[in-house]
């Protein structure tokens, strides 16, 4: 499964967060995976439709999709050249596929701060030029063997030198590899440098709890709202505290409790939302009588790869998929209605699936 790795500084809210997330999950009562490694916590991805679905085909049991966020600790400033946990804590980012940046943005005396006062854009930087030197690291040594190689005219190194040159460049520039544009051909060659700052980005500004509701007036997510907007980031405010708490509460109080805030929906909420979008991920929905449930798959699968993600053998034995997008099954009152007005497809072996897709495989045993 897609993994989104939580980083940041010291004493920003990383494990206040990632304890929020964990108490979430843990309170997913009909939750069918299990985390055995300590550093990963799987989420519910929330999702109106599927309660949408339980109403409409009242199924025995529903089923939501998940979401693994891996707490990544121990980056300090020198990380690159082996400081404190250094390279472990860079190995541990090369192998999640997506970064949520927590961010400091509240004001505490009794928090120390690592450099000593507040300055989310200074934290940011150093976290980002410490994955920017690893990068240039990396992409020196290889840039080394493949101009040799394309001096001996070998097609695949010329073609990767020049990828290289260009990459190299923009980490000098001190900016991400993810701010590049890349060709749909370039891009198969950049994924195998599996390099850090290539990985999208999102950052979480960490509020003080009386600034949830009005996070606008914070100067701080001003301040880191321009930066990632500059390279194209997005930025999810919460509060780590009150995630914590949200996260213990049953269904009712917390809508209590968001109200009270005077907030629509959980940060964390937005939080797995953001970072599931961010990884190109969608869902689609199997809806019985037994079982109503939301699958995530990768968006550009075809059906077959998407059968795969129930068993590998309704992949292997796919005939076709009985398909109707969530909207007609809704707009029609269900499964009959939807049939007789003509909005349910038989899909073949080629077709892509949607997001909000309601499928049937039709397989061969
Ligand atoms: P980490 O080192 O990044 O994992 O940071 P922690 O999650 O351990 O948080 C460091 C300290 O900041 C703890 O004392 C937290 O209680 C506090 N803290 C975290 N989030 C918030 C917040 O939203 N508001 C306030 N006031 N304190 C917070």
């Amino acid at each position: 499964a897609l993994t989104a790795g939580i980083v940041g500084l010291p004493n920003v809210g990383k494990s206040t967060l990632f304890n929020a997330i964990t108490k979430a999950g843990a309170l997913a009562a009909n939750y069918p995976f299990a985390t055995i490694d300590p550093n990963v916590g799987i989420v519910e991805v929330p999702d109106h439709r599927l309660q949408e679905l339980t109403k409409l085909v009242k199924p025995k049991k529903t089923v939501p999709t998940a979401f693994e966020f891996t707490d990544i600790a121990g980056i300090v400033k020198g990380a690159s050249k082996g400081e404190g946990l250094g390279n472990k804590f860079l190995s541990h980012i090369r192998e999640v596929d997506a970064i949520c940046q927590v961010v400091r943005a509240f004001e505490d005396e009794n928090v120390t701060h690592v450099s000593g006062k507040v300055d989310p854009i200074d934290d940011i930087e150093v976290i980002n030029m410490e994955l920017v030197l690893a990068d240039l690291e990396s992409v020196e040594k290889r840039y080394d063997r493949v101009v040799k190689m394309a001096r001996q005219k070998d097609k695949d190194a010329v073609a990767e030198e020049k990828i290289l040159a260009k990459i190299k460049e923009t980490l000098e520039n001190n900016e991400p590899v993810r701010s590049i544009e890349f060709a749909p051909e370039e891009k198969t060659i950049v994924k195998h440098l599996s390099l850090l700052t290539a990985k999208p980005m999102l950052y979480v500004a960490n509020v003080a709890e009386e600034e949830i509701g009005n996070p606008a007036d914070n100067e701080f997510v001003k301040k880191i709202e321009d930066y990632a907007h500059n390279e194209g980031s997005e930025v999810i405010v919460i509060s780590a505290k009150i995630e914590e708490e949200l996260a213990t509460l049953d269904e009712e109080d917390r809508e209590m409790f968001l109200e009270d805030l005077g907030i629509e929906e959980a940060g964390l909420d937005k939080l797995i939302r953001a970072s599931y979008n961010l990884l190109g991920l969608a869902t689609y929905f199997t809806a019985g009588e037994q079982e109503v449930r939301a699958w995530t798959f990768i968006e550009g699968m075809t059906a077959p790869q998407c059968a795969g993600i129930i068993h590998t053998d309704f992949e292997r034995g796919f005939i076709r998929a009985e398909t109707v997008s969530y909207d007609d099954l809704l707009s029609n009152n269900g499964m009959t209605g939807a049939k007789e007005a003509g909005k349910v497809r038989l899909e073949g072996k080629e077709y892509l699936m949607k997001d909000g897709d309601v499928v049937h495989f039709r397989f061969n045993v």
